[in-house]
């Protein structure tokens, strides 16, 4: 059968989906991340919601919920909502988690209406409408959730009805290759496209590519990357210096001369900069389709935890951490950010863009606060900055993360079988927190979400430690 979502998976990439369907001991599953399975439970409870709407309409009766169609050539639907209208004909609901109907190819919601338009009408039913019900990004929560004031009912029959003859060739397309009994393995099509666009199965369909090659070097051109591949350059040991931007070079010579890249100057620049005491900070946040609380929106971001450590120039190390017991205004959060931070001192983050952005944000929100929060911005400098030109490994293999850091230069410190261990395990268990009636079962998510945010912060000291003894083998 081809559903809806495999049928999505074709229009991004046929032989990702001929994979799955044909080898799928061959075909990676990523497990690694939470975030699918957060998207999915929130798109259960905002259905929950329309459904709860449609349930106090005076045509309610006419409704069904979750209706499956399966047609002769293989298609699977299943709808949302249907409504059955006196003519004998049906309207087609899809709930959607995000504000807006959108039209990306990742998300295409109309491609996805089409789909299921198109296995309506070959299981025998004549589709009059179709509705794409979305969140009003308008909305604010005031006490218990208004359904009618939570979601926005987008009219989406026209567009839709547009869009179905290249979708029914779309659809003959997506089952005539999935009748196929094998399909060319040699290479994909993101050959051409930078690692950000690669899914898990790049290496199954190019083993010839290493794993250190063109697609770690940071933000190659398209133009280069078209050229190296036409030459089947793939590898790093391809590719000549003179052939590097600047912000590539680093990536290269680590990986020339099996060393790591250093350039000590970079370095001093971001040091000298630097005022102690250092404060070594990091936030946590929590967003959700439906707000968790008064006088926030949709996807609105909540910060909810803090770590924070202090280092002091003789060397005292200091450790401060806010986690928020119930879902409130990050007021408490900032006043205990004001207390531990002061007025002296840098701050250093890793990834300032989402410090800074929270910072702004609740300068915003706290008019009393702006004066200090806006000082923090200004005090803020990016440690993984360091990492872009000053100090390269190539088992960073072309990022920054601190996730590929970290246990490069201090491989003793580790996120490996922690329970929380990433931003989206975070709002996960802070979530299951709030939730959890057991205080034991509460005071142990409690302590894992301390723990993992206390990692962040002390690996950012240890890396900060290791970059300022300036005490390392370069090629
Ligand atoms: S890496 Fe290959 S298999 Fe994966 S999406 Fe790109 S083209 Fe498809």
């Amino acid at each position: 059968m081809l559903s809806k979502s495999d049928f999505i998976q074709y229009l991004n990439c046929p032989k990702s989906l001929w994979l799955k369907q044909h080898k799928p001991d061959a075909y990676p599953e990523d497990d690694s991340s939470e975030y699918p399975g957060k998207l999915a439970a929130e798109g259960y409870l905002v259905e929950g919601y329309a459904r709860q709407l449609v349930e106090g309409r005076p045509d309610s009766g006419r409704f069904s919920f979750q209706t499956v169609f399966e047609t002769e050539d293989g298609l699977y639907a299943r709808v949302d909502m249907l409504r059955k209208n006196e003519d004998g004909s049906v309207d087609i609901f899809e709930v959607k988690s995000s504000t807006s109907v959108k039209g990306d190819t990742a998300h295409d919601h109309l491609k996805d209406a089409a789909f299921q338009t198109i296995a309506a009408g070959k299981a025998g039913h004549d589709v009059r409408n179709v509705f794409i019900v979305h969140l009003n990004k308008d909305y604010v929560r005031d006490g218990e959730i208004d359904p009618q004031g939570l979601l926005a009912f987008a009219d989406a029959t026209e567009p839709v009805k547009g869009l179905l003859k290249e979708t029914e060739l779309e659809i003959a397309g997506a089952l005539a290759l999935l009748r196929e009994p094998s399909i060319d393995e040699s290479s994909c099509s993101c050959l051409a496209l930078s690692r950000a666009h690669h899914c898990e199965s790049f290496d199954y369909f190019n083993p010839a590519v290493p794993e250190f090659s063109i697609y770690s070097l940071p933000n190659l051109s398209a133009s280069k990357r078209a050229t190296f591949v036409a030459e089947g350059r793939f590898g790093l040991d391809q590719i000549e210096p003179g052939e590097v931007t600047r912000l590539q070079k680093p990536v290269l010579h680590a990986h020339n001369v099996e060393n790591p890249y250093v350039d000590l100057a970079d370095i001093d620049n971001f040091l000298d900069v630097l005022e102690y005491p250092l404060h070594f900070l990091d936030y946590e946040t929590y967003a959700s389709a439906v707000p968790i609380m008064n006088g926030m929106a949709p996807h609105e971001p909540l910060p909810f935890q803090f770590s924070l450590h202090v280092l002091h120039d003789d060397g005292r190390l200091d450790h401060v951490e806010y986690l928020a017991d119930r879902p409130q205004r990050p007021l408490p959060l900032v006043e205990a950010l004001e207390q531990a931070v002061g007025a002296a001192g840098s701050v250093i983050v890793w990834n300032k863009r989402f410090e800074n952005g929270q910072n702004e944000r609740m300068a915003k929100a706290f008019p009393e606060k702006r004066a200090f929060l806006l000082g923090v911005v200004d005090r803020t400098v990016d440690l993984r900055d360091v990492f872009k030109t000053g100090y390269v490994d190539i088992r960073f293999n072309g990022s920054t993360s601190i996730k590929k850091v970290l246990p490069v230069v201090i491989p003793e410190l580790s996120y490996e079988g922690m329970e929380i261990a990433d931003g989206t395990a975070a709002m996960d268990g802070w979530e299951k927190m709030l939730g959890e009636s057991d205080p034991a079962r509460r005071e142990h998510l409690r302590q894992a979400l301390l723990t993992y945010c206390e990692l962040d912060t002390l690996a950012m000291v240890r890396i900060f430690q290791f970059v300022a003894a300036r005490d390392f083998r370069s090629g």
